[in-house]
């Protein structure tokens, strides 16, 4: 058993009251006053601010340094980080890496899920564990952004200006500050925050290990609807350094998006990508460990066991060989034609890594049938 740690009471009080006022006040006051479309896009808008800063500032960009930001960016980050009163960047990338590096560690996990649901939602908050302790050693690069230090140091002010300055200011534009306050302050508020907190509880709990069982990480596409595509768990926590988190292009991970278009205008630079066969690789090998032990429980016959094996082992040697090839090209691609490479050993390099790319499809295509077939023993020949 864990000791029982004292109770924050800043926390507790906020975390109590908030909901319990948004459950009733934002109804009763719609009841009898009603919200128009504004009020609803103020509160939009105000929820994408707050959600995406944390996704794709202080998760994507100051947590694990996926890619690099303009100091404008960063700015409009340190704000919706206040907004979305998840404490500042500091607290929460320190926190978070030590998620990553202690993962399920219930001493040293700041909100690890094998505490259970409401420890890893929300429960790690409202008392002060040891567990949670406030450690910077983990940060120094953060301590370097002069964005980082300078939100650290006007944290209060800037929660208060955000949370309820500009839903204040928004309203009184429009002639109702009260629905204004309530809706993109008070709810928007309650919402954005277990929003992120679900990416702590639930998608520790539900959803397929794809790419690897190091970890209760789960990859959950229903989660990432809500999460600005954080729900993609799972390959967030094996490759943690990639700015993606849905990692295949109709994946819905908004964020993912968000970053990928601000590096058009320049505001957002060296994205970091994972090797896609490195990907490949590790989704085939949870696949054949997942196949392998299902052989076990249905007792397949033997020869079975080996034509798994043996396909998933030609599998492996073509995606190596493809990542060469893809090497090669790329090294190819980036020599001027007058150097080293002549024009058509180039073609050739290149024509070779289209090859291998479209054999790893087959292999796909194969192997998934012969999955499918492994998990309906009826389809199996004798
Ligand atoms: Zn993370
Ligand atoms: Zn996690």
């Amino acid at each position: 058993m864990m000791e029982k740690a004292p109770i924050n009471w800043t926390n507790m009080l906020l975390f109590s009251i908030t909901p319990a006022a948004a459950v009733t006040l934002v109804p009763l006051y719609g009841y009898f006053y009603g919200y128009d479309l504004y009020e609803w896009l103020v509160f939009v808008a105000m929820m994408g601010f707050c959600g995406l800063s944390i996704t794709a500032g202080y998760h994507r960009m100051w947590s694990h340094k996926t890619y690099k930001a303009h100091p404008v960016l960063r700015f409009i980050y340190a704000l919706g980080g206040a907004c979305a009163l998840q404490n500042d960047v500091m607290h929460w990338a320190s926190g978070h890496r030590r998620h990553h590096q202690f993962v399920d560690n219930d001493e040293h996990d700041p909100y690890s899920a094998s505490r259970g649901f409401w420890f890893s939602h929300i429960g790690w908050i409202l008392r002060d564990y040891k567990s949670g302790r406030t450690d910077f050693s983990n940060i120094k690069d953060i301590q370097q952004d002069p964005i980082a230090v300078w939100q650290h140091k006007h944290y209060l002010k800037l929660v208060l200006l955000t949370n309820i300055g500009l839903p204040a200011l928004l309203g009184y534009l429009h002639g109702d500050v009260i629905a204004s306050l309530l809706l993109a302050g008070l709810l928007r508020l309650v919402l954005s925050q277990h929003v992120t907190y679900l990416i702590n509880s639930i998608a520790h709990m539900w959803g397929r290990q794809t790419y690897s069982d190091q970890s209760s990480a789960r990859d959950n596409p229903v989660l990432a609807l809500i999460t600005y595509g954080e729900g993609y768990h799972n390959f967030h926590h094996t490759f943690q350094w990639d700015y993606r988190n849905g990692v295949r292009w109709w994946h819905f991970d908004p964020t993912k998006w968000m970053i990928r278009m601000l590096s058009w205008v320049g505001l957002t630079r060296d994205l970091k990508r994972t090797n896609p066969a490195q990907v490949e690789t590790a989704r085939l090998k949870m696949q054949y460990q997942q196949a392998t032990a299902r052989l076990e429980d249905n007792n397949l016959p033997e020869h079975w066991r080996e034509k798994l094996e043996q396909e998933y082992e030609q599998f492996l040697k073509l995606l190596q060989q493809w990542n060469e090839q893809r090497q090669a090209w790329y090294e190819a691609k980036g020599k001027r034609i007058q150097e080293t490479l002549a024009h058509w050993e180039r073609i050739q390099v290149r024509d070779r890594y289209r090859e291998l790319q479209f054999q790893v499809k087959v292999q796909k295509r194969r192997w998934r049938e012969m999955l499918r077939n492994l998990s309906d023993p009826l389809l199996l020949p004798a």
